[in-house]
């Protein structure tokens, strides 16, 4: 069968050879074309083949050597390039994959009359040349290759008989004027390739659906008593499929071939002018793909009237049934998720954001690796306007049930607004010509290339003006069809369509990470008639001022109490303050600057004059240019005979909450309750101090509960390696807090002494933050005294190690020590519970209540102290702990297994080692954020009641408390 394939192929192949040499313009690039034979073998997850390649050197620099990528070697183990990225970046699925499941690529041969040897270097082949390759002359290569199909890690692979092949064959490197291109296969960041024809045939199992780049033009459906050969030989008995096919693809003009293929694809076709649109979907998300096509005509109708025509003929979408292969953009093809996310609007997003791609990447080809802002920019930015001109300025991320208040309203554009202010705010940012991947400790900074970049575009086109700014991008398109630009060129085609030279926008931009804050300092307005005294109406002064590194023109609108409305432009200027003077029928009733959101200026709370303030009922999204105030009423039924009532109000700029940097946090707490007849209150405030480091916060508080009042201050100081990932945190926190307990109904005078305690606190905490040792460890000091009548002097200690033991990718083990010792004369509270801590650390203390079965010593289980479950509803504490907690999960459930054990005692004495307690039980997390815990054997029950029992405790996830 091969045979019969192979001189089809060599026909084809010279056809294309004599079609291939297209003119080179004033710039040149190599041309590389492909007539590949393959065979896939569903049983072994093997392909094999062999790559006639057409190398055309079109440089004007003689060429010595060839080199290839060998994509599929970076999942060949766990020591690759990728392998060791995608560790750092908290993924550890090929980590812990088991050597069947990944996959690799030997080349078996490499021949031609030019080629002397070759070399592999994991994903890169080098083939050395007997002579050099001169300028505008051909070689022709064959290399025979048996790719092992590893399981899905990344981007080709398998998942059972559903097959994502890309970046499957030896692809030839780019040569350019900047020499060789040898990129390994990185964890984040894509890929760069040359434009040629390529003539596919692939023989697999005839009931395979097969979607590939290119056009279908052959296919040979019974090719009875022909064979799969393969390294394997596990096929059947006779080494004999029955019922093979062999397709037979030809693709003009592409740099990539990807091929997907299912037993159980259905296809829908849908025709809109030249253009044969395929959608291949798995039956079981025909639901969440039925409006697929509708999108995709309209996507492909908006790009061409944007941009120009869709460069191919033929588009398939295709379903790649949730694997981290989705998502993805391939000549002529693209991978998308199968399943929609519910309530939103990300699965339309992700299938016109990559059909985007088929014009910022498939026709107009920039280094991925090098210059991503070239591509996923642009595709972000063109899924925004798609979103604008589909579904309005107005538009919704967020497609929730009616009910739901519409306050949570996101559009793409918004979005893609608060992505850029975490990153400035948080520090991720960084300037855009950073190659791709040098953000695999830091995932989230990868970001800058789709919104960071696209909101550049919309500067620029508000810069530019919306007719040159289009003009531009369609020339843009033009010119480098099929071809591959640089920033340069873009921003050559942008200063030759706009008039002007734009260099000085796209360097601040591009190869810096400063960026845009305007600040309104003072206004001041005052009666003509004062300053001359003929004058009328009023001068107002408005004093401006650029905190931040980008000159950018700005517009200055201010509005007058009669209504009307002034505006200047600030021009772009190397001053950092300005004056503005606007003559006005009257009085300056407020001023804005950037008032439409033009100019990027990610800090917009001081651009308005006055500071803008918003009352919300309930909850809404952030706002960038108000401070927020919410109002949200409260109510609490406190068993077994009260309930409380009342509101919160919180303000804000933004949020702040770990990485994200908001300001101002506030909120204040109030409820009656209607058995102590008392008002139950607190205020609390936080806000970052930016001088002791970015993550530096200042925060204090004060509360009044039925039976304590509390006040704190504090300072937290936050280390991250890298915020919003994974990695290593620190974390000190410094506070002065005193707390007044009095005699009421609601605490159980077992656990709470009456007293006034001032105390100082320390804290330490280290998260390790890795895949294997995900563990850290949190020292906590405090020396306390009675400030009142001085019952309590007292110094506590206490140390928590954790750690996460990963024994699989889906089995891991998490384990606790933890030891304390408090000296001194101690209040009953501030001793060491066994069962698990008496007060949270972070919920509002009032909502839970005190004394009751549903308190922290009866059946709520508060993590932390001691820990074990089994003892609950003993108030067992003392003055010394040492205990342990093992907990495993049980793979794919939510289930997991625990063991707990240590004593309390009243000093630390061998002698209580006889006292040391156990229990052992199995748990439940649901929506991993409610535990059940059933600790069914304890060692020490109490007399009567048996070590084998049924017990129950609930409580949150550890994270929340
Ligand atoms: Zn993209």
């Amino acid at each position: 069968m091969a045979g019969i394939l192979r001189n089809i192929l060599c026909s084809i192949f010279i056809s294309v050879i004599s079609l291939a040499r297209l003119a080179i313009a004033d710039d040149w690039q190599q041309q590389v074309d492909y007539a590949i034979n393959i065979q896939l073998n569903d049983n072994t997850h093997h392909l094999a083949g062999k790559a006639i390649v057409g190398y055309y050197n079109n440089s004007p620099d003689s060429l010595h050597e060839l080199y290839f990528h060998l994509y599929p070697n970076a999942f060949r183990n766990k020591q690759t390039v990728y392998a060791k990225e995608a560790y750092i970046a908290g993924d550890n699925q090929l980590y812990y994959s088991s050597e069947k499941d990944r996959g690799g690529v030997d080349i078996l041969s490499v021949s031609g009359k030019e080629v002397r040897d070759y070399k592999i270097d994991e994903t890169i082949l080098r083939v050395n040349l007997t002579s050099s390759l001169p300028p505008n002359s051909t070689t022709v290569i064959e290399i025979s290759f048996d790719l092992k199909i590893p399981e899905i890690f990344s981007r080709l692979g398998h998942s059972g008989d559903h097959y994502e092949l890309t970046q499957w064959y030896p692809k030839a490197c780019v040569y350019d004027d900047k020499g060789w291109h040898t990129d390994a296969y990185h964890y984040l960041g894509e890929f760069y390739s040359d434009f040629g024809n390529y003539d596919v045939t692939i023989t697999l199992p005839a009931k395979y659906v097969v979607a590939a780049t290119g056009k279908l033009i052959e296919t040979q459906a019974d090719l009875s008593g022909s064979t799969i050969t393969g390294s394997d030989s596990e096929i059947d008995k006779d080494g004999i499929i029955p019922g093979l096919k062999a397709l037979h693809f030809s693709a003009k003009d592409v740099h990539d071939f990807a091929i997907a293929a299912d037993k159980n694809y259905e296809i829908e076709a849908i025709q809109t002018g030249n253009l044969a649109i395929q959608i291949y979907v798995l039956p079981k998300h025909k639901k969440a793909w039925k409006d697929v096509g509708k999108w995709a005509e309209q996507a492909i109708k908006l790009y061409g009237e944007w941009y120009g025509d869709y460069p191919y003929d033929e588009l398939k979408i295709v379903d790649a049934d949730d694997s981290p292969g989705a998502g993805m953009e391939y000549p002529g093809v693209v991978l998308i998720s199968g399943k929609a996310v519910p309530f939103t609007t990300l699965h339309e997003a992700e299938v016109i954001h990559e059909i985007a791609h088929q014009w910022f990447y498939g026709m107009v080809a920039n280094n991925e690796l090098d210059e991503a802002w070239l591509d996923e920019g642009f595709a972000t930015f063109t899924e925004i306007r798609y979103f604008e001109a589909i579904y309005g300025a107005d538009n919704n991320i967020l497609n929730l049930p009616g009910w739901i208040p519409f306050k949570l309203q996101i559009t793409e554009r918004m979005a893609a607004r608060y992505y850029y202010y975490l990153l400035v705010s948080s520090g991720c940012d960084k300037s855009l010509n950073t190659p791709s991947y040098l953000h695999s400790s830091n995932e989230f900074g990868y970001g800058i290339y789709y919104y960071k970049a696209a909101l550049i575009l919309f500067s620029l086109r508000e810069l530019m003006g919306n007719s040159a700014f289009d003009a531009a991008m369609r020339h843009y398109c033009y010119r480098f069809k099929f071809k591959h630009p640089t920033t340069d060129d873009f921003i050559d085609v942008c200063n030759q369509f706009s008039g002007q030279d734009l260099s000085w926008f796209f360097r601040q931009w591009i190869e810096t990470k400063s960026n845009v804050d305007f600040e309104i300092k003072r206004v001041s307005n005052s009666r003509l008639r004062e300053l001359q005294p003929n004058g009328e109406g009023y001068q107002g002064l408005v004093y401006l001022r650029r905190n931040a590194g980008n000159e950018t023109p700005v517009e200055v609108t201010v509005q007058d109490e009669a209504g009307d409305r002034y505006s200047q432009i600030w021009g772009s200027s190397e001053k950092d303050s300005e004056v503005m003077t606007f003559n006005t029928k009257a009085g300056l009733r407020n001023v804005a600057i950037d008032p439409n959101d033009q100019a990027l200026d990610y800090y917009r709370w001081n651009n308005h004059y006055p500071r803008k303030i918003k009352f919300e009922f309930i909850y809404n999204k952030p706002d960038l240019d108000a401070y927020q105030i919410f109002f949200i009423p409260y109510g609490w039924v406190v068993p077994p005979n009260t309930y409380r009532l009342g509101a919160i109000f919180q303000g804000r700029q933004f949020f702040d909450a770990g990485p994200a940097l908001g300001k101002h946090q506030w909120s204040l707490f109030m409820a009656y309750d209607f058995r102590g007849k008392s008002l139950m209150h607190s205020l609390n405030y936080r806000t970052p101090l930016g001088m002791l480091g970015r993550f530096t916060r200042i925060y204090g508080g004060w509360s009044r509960n039925i039976e304590t009042q509390n006040a704190i201050g504090g300072l937290s100081f936050n280390h991250y390696d890298s915020p919003f990932s994974k990695g290593a945190s620190h974390t000190l926190d410094l506070s002065v807090a005193s707390t007044h307990y009095s005699s009421a109904y609601e605490s159980d005078p077992r656990d709470v002494s009456v007293g006034n305690l001032l105390s100082l606190n320390c804290i330490y905490d280290y998260k390790g933050g890795g895949i294997k040792f995900g563990g850290g460890w949190e020292i906590k000091a405090k020396l306390g005294k009675d400030v009142g009548n001085d019952v309590f002097e007292f110094g506590k200690i206490s140390a928590e190690f954790f750690e996460y033991l990963r024994f699989t990718s889906k089995l891991k083990l998490f384990a606790r020590l933890y030891l304390g010792y408090v000296r001194g004369a101690v209040p009953a509270q501030e001793h060491f519970f066994l069962s698990g801590k008496l007060f949270p650390d972070k919920a509002l203390r009032m909502t839970w209540a005190n004394t009751g079965d549903l308190s922290s010593q009866q059946r709520w289980h508060i993590w932390g102290d001691g820990n074990l479950r089994g003892y609950f509803g003993r108030h067992l504490k003392g003055k010394a702990i040492a205990t342990g907690t093992i907990e495993h999960n049980l793979p794919l459930s939510p289930i997991y297994l625990f063991y707990d054990t240590g004593y309390t005692a009243n000093n630390f004495n061998s002698a209580h080692l006889n006292n040391l307690k156990a229990d052992f039980g199995i748990g439940v997390l649901f929506l991993k954020l409610l535990r059940v815990d059933f600790p069914f054997w304890i060692s020490e029950p109490l007399p009567k009641e048996p070590n084998w029992d049924f017990r129950i405790i609930v409580g949150l996830a550890r994270g929340l408390q």
